[in-house]
């Protein structure tokens, strides 16, 4: 297990190689790629679907509408964003807010799976349909699952997987305001479970010493641009 500085240092590095990505034609249309803040222990992490306008522009997940209701469900059930990990299935805006594409799901989830690895979260919020569908590995809509907590193995990592409707869904429709609101209300219940069984760890063979090299420190600081470090908000 890494210890919380050698999380963070593996988390940069992931970031280091989304922020400039180009394995799917977005990279064309985004302004910046937002990669997910909060914090990099969190027991509970959220993946929405993707970058909005408002994310784009700012490099953050949820900064509109939908953003500020996540902030009041969490205050209901005594947390701040500063607390948990907020991510997206695809790091870059597609253009006119339309839905993700399968092509530019699979060229993204590499980046999703690393970070529930690294922050090795006990609970993970699926919102709406697009997470839920990728981090179940089916089609089924979030409409027939939310609110049923289930351990998943995503990547390396058993979670407690928990699908929820988007808050931008509910924004306007009160009875999914209501349904969102009832399931986040359950989110303390889960906390407060063991974290799942692992599955047994692999073997991972000795390499030898200087195959492990640590990466050069100029690899792992941004040159040039420590503000935009900032957008991991790594607490
Ligand atoms: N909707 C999402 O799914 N993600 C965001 O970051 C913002 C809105």
């Amino acid at each position: 297990m890494a210890t919380p500085a050698q999380r963070r240092e593996a988390l940069k590095e992931v970031w280091l190689e989304a922020k400039d990505c180009t394995r799917c034609p977005l990279a064309a249309t985004r302004t910046t790629v937002v990669f997910g803040n909060g914090h990099a222990d969190a027991d509970l992490m959220f993946v929405g679907e993707a970058p909005g306008a408002n994310e784009d522009r700012q490099g953050l997940p949820f900064v509109g509408q939908a953003g500020k209701l996540l902030d009041t469900l969490l205050a209901e059930i005594g947390l701040e964003r500063s607390q948990v990990f907020v991510a997206n299935v695809l790091k870059c805006r597609p253009p006119g807010n339309r839905d993700p594409q399968p092509a530019e799901i699979e060229s993204c989830e590499g980046y999703l799976f690393r970070q529930v690895e690294l922050i090795e979260p006990k609970v993970v919020c699926t919102l709406g349909n697009f997470s839920t569908k990728l981090l179940r590995g089916d089609s089924t809509g979030i409409t027939r699952v939310h609110g049923e907590a289930e351990v998943r193995t995503i990547g390396p990592r058993a979670v407690r997987l928990y699908p929820l409707f988007h808050p931008a869904a509910a924004l306007y429709t009160p009875r999914t305001l209501e349904t969102l609101r009832v399931d986040f209300h359950r989110i303390p219940e889960l906390l407060a479970k063991p974290a799942p069984d692992q599955p047994a760890e692999l073997e991972i063979p000795e390499v030898e010493p200087d195959a492990q090299a640590a990466p050069a420190e100029d690899e792992l600081e941004p040159r040039g641009e420590p503000e935009r470090a900032a957008q991991l908000g790594l607490f």
